[in-house]
C-alpha cells in the first residue's frame, strides 16, 4: 500500500484539485515506493500564492525577532527529526548516509543561522548633510518568494531560499522536484507544528508539488508572485529567466556547470588525487559544483591518472541505505544521460579509462548504478569538456606552463566553481584572480561550500543577479527604502 502525501496550503494539508498523483521510488532500488505526490494544477499553485499574498502584509510586520523564533523553532524539529530526515533523503534521492546526514545537518544549520540574522539585518544611519534631519535606509521585504528547487540537494537548497526569505519578512510558495520532494514535504511538517506553536499566520509557508510547467509556470506568472528564485539546469533556468523577468519579477537562477581543477606541478599526487576523486565522485557526481574537468601539469600526468583510476576502483558502489561510498544516480533518464556521454566521449575520440558502465548484479539490478568514469586523451572543445555531466564523469588533459592551464579553465561557458591543488603560493593567488568562477578553492574540493559566506556562479552558471547563502542570501528577498526626517 503507498501512502499518498498532500500539499500544504494556507495552513492545511491539501489534496491537488485534479485528484492526481505521481509516484516517487528509490533509486537504488525501483521496487520500494516512496510515496505518491499530488500531481496539482497551475489552480492548485494560484492558490496558494494567493494564500501567500493575503498575509505578506502581516509577515513583514511580524518583529524579526518573532521570525527568528519560528525559524529556531522549525529548526529544532527538524534536528529532532534528523535521523528520518536522512534516512528519506536517501530513500527518494540516492546519497549515501554519510552524505545525505551532512546534507540535513547542513538545513538544520541555516535555519538556525537566519534565525539569527534575522534581527541584525535592517538598514543603516548615515550622517546627513544638513542639521536636524535622520537619514537612514531600511530594507523591506519583497513580499510573495516562488521557490523553484532541483532534487540533488531536496533539503539543503530549499532551506537556503526559505530560511532568508522568511527571516526578512516574505511568505512563499515552494515547488520540489519530482524526483525527490518527500524530505521537503517533511520540513513543511516541522514548519507547520513550528507555526502552529508560534502563532504564524496561515498562508506564509506554501508546498506545491507538481510538474514544471504547470506549477512552476504559474509561479513564474502569478501577478501576486514578486521574487522567483531557481536552482536548476542551465536548459530551464534560462526560460524561466526570460519568463519571470517578462512578468516583471525579481529573477535569481543558480545554474548548472562544468568545473575544472587544475593539479599543478608542485602538487603532491596522491593529495591531488584524493582531492579530484573527492570533488568528482562524491555525491554520484551529482552536485552543481562536481568536478568534471581535470587539467594536470604534463610531469606529473601519467602518475596522477593512475592515482585517480585507484581511487574509482577502490569505490564501493551501492545503495545509499547501506552507506557505501557512493550511491546510485537519482532516476532512469540521469543514468542514461551519463551513459550517453560515455558514448560521445568514445566518439570523440578520447580514451575511456575508467568506468563508464551500468552496474550489475543483485545489488544493481533494481537500480541505477553507474561506475565512476574517467576519460583520457580529451580536449578542451569535445563536448565531454564542454557540457555539463550530471554524473560520476570526469577528463583529465595535461598542460605545460600555467597561462595554457588557465586558459583551459576558462574555456567553457560555465563559471561555477574551480579548485587547484598546488604548493606554489604565487600560483595559487595567480589562479584566484584569473579563474572566472565565482567559488575558488586552493587545495580542496570544488564540491563543499560554507553556509555564511556568499555562493553563486558566473557567465552561465547563473543569472549573476544576486548572490545565495550568509548575509547576502538576503538581499534577493528585500528592497531598500531610504529616508531624510527633518525634525
Ligand atoms: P531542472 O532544471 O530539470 O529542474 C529544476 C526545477 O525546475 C524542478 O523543480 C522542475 O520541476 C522545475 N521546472 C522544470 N521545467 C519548468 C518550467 N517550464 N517552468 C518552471 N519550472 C520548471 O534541474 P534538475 O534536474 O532538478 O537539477 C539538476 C540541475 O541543477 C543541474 O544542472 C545542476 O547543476 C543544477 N544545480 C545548480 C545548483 C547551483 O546552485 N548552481 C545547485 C544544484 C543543482
Amino acid at each position: 500500500m503507498v501512502d499518498t502525501y498532500q500539499n500544504y496550503v494556507d495552513g492545511e494539508w491539501r489534496d491537488s484539485e485534479t485528484g492526481e498523483t505521481f509516484e516517487v521510488t528509490n533509486p537504488a532500488d525501483q521496487s520500494d515506493v516512496v510515496g505518491a505526490f499530488q500531481r496539482s494544477s497551475s489552480a492548485d499553485a494560484a492558490g496558494a500564492i494567493e494564500a501567500a499574498a493575503a498575509v505578506e502584509d502581516e509577515w513583514a510586520e511580524t518583529p524579526a525577532t518573532a521570525r527568528g523564533t519560528f525559524l529556531r523553532e522549525t529548526a529544532k524539529r527538524m534536528d529532532d527529526r534528523a535521523e528520518e530526515l536522512t534516512e528519506t533523503l536517501v530513500r527518494e534521492e540516492g546519497k549515501t548516509r554519510t552524505e545525505a546526514a551532512g546534507e540535513v545537518q547542513r538545513a538544520v544549520d541555516i535555519f538556525y543561522y537566519y534565525a539569527e540574522r534575522a534581527k541584525d539585518y535592517a538598514g543603516e544611519r548615515q550622517e546627513p548633510s544638513t542639521t536636524d534631519q535622520n537619514l537612514y535606509y531600511v530594507r523591506e521585504p519583497m513580499g510573495v518568494a516562488g521557490l523553484i528547487v532541483p532534487w540533488n540537494y531536496p533539503i539543503a537548497i530549499p532551506s537556503w531560499k526559505m530560511a532568508p526569505a522568511l527571516a526578512t519578512g516574505n511568505t512563499l510558495v515552494v515547488k520540489p522536484s519530482q524526483d525527490a520532494p518527500n524530505v521537503l514535504r517533511k520540513v513543511f511538517e516541522c514548519l507547520d507544528a513550528a507555526a502552529e506553536e508560534t502563532g504564524v499566520p496561515d498562508g506564509v509557508v506554501n508546498f506545491v508539488a507538481g510538474g514544471g510547467e504547470e506549477v512552476g509556470g504559474e509561479i513564474l506568472d502569478h501577478d501576486a508572485v514578486d521574487t522567483v528564485s531557481f536552482t536548476g539546469s542551465r536548459q530551464v533556468g534560462e526560460m524561466i529567466y526570460e519568463q519571470a523577468t517578462d512578468s516583471h519579477k525579481r529573477v535569481q537562477t543558480e545554474l548548472g556547470s562544468k568545473n575544472p581543477t587544475v593539479v599543478s606541478a608542485s602538487a603532491d599526487v596522491e593529495e591531488a588525487a584524493d582531492v579530484v576523486a573527492a570533488g568528482a565522485f562524491g555525491v554520484t557526481g551529482q552536485a552543481c559544483t562536481a568536478t568534471e574537468r581535470v587539467v594536470v601539469h604534463d610531469s606529473l600526468y601519467d602518475d596522477f591518472v593512475e592515482a585517480l583510476v585507484e581511487r574509482a576502483e577502490s569505490l564501493d558502489v551501492g545503495p545509499g541505505l547501506d552507506d557505501p561510498d557512493m550511491g546510485p544516480h537519482v532516476s532512469e533518464s540521469e543514468l542514461e544521460s551519463t551513459l550517453e556521454y560515455v558514448e560521445i566521449g568514445q566518439d570523440e575520440g578520447a580514451t575511456l579509462e575508467y568506468g563508464g558502465e551500468r552496474l550489475e548484479g543483485d545489488d544493481y539490478d533494481d537500480g541505477f548504478f553507474v561506475s565512476p568514469t574517467i576519460f583520457t586523451d580529451v580536449e578542451s572543445d569535445m563536448r565531454i569538456m564542454q557540457e555539463e555531466v550530471f554524473g560520476p564523469f570526469v577528463g583529465v588533459t595535461s598542460y605545460s606552463d600555467f597561462d595554457e592551464a588557465v586558459e583551459i579553465v576558462n574555456d567553457v561557458e560555465f563559471g561555477l566553481a574551480a579548485g587547484i591543488v598546488t604548493q606554489d603560493h604565487s600560483e595559487a593567488n595567480r589562479f584566484v584572480d584569473e579563474a572566472d568562477f565565482g567559488v575558488v578553492k586552493v587545495n580542496e574540493a570544488t564540491t563543499g561550500l560554507e553556509l555564511h559566506v556568499p555562493f553563486g556562479g558566473m557567465n552561465a552558471s547563473s543569472s549573476e543577479t544576486y548572490r545565495e547563502q550568509g548575509e547576502e542570501g538576503m538581499d534577493f528577498f528585500t528592497i531598500t527604502k531610504t529616508v531624510y526626517d527633518n525634525y
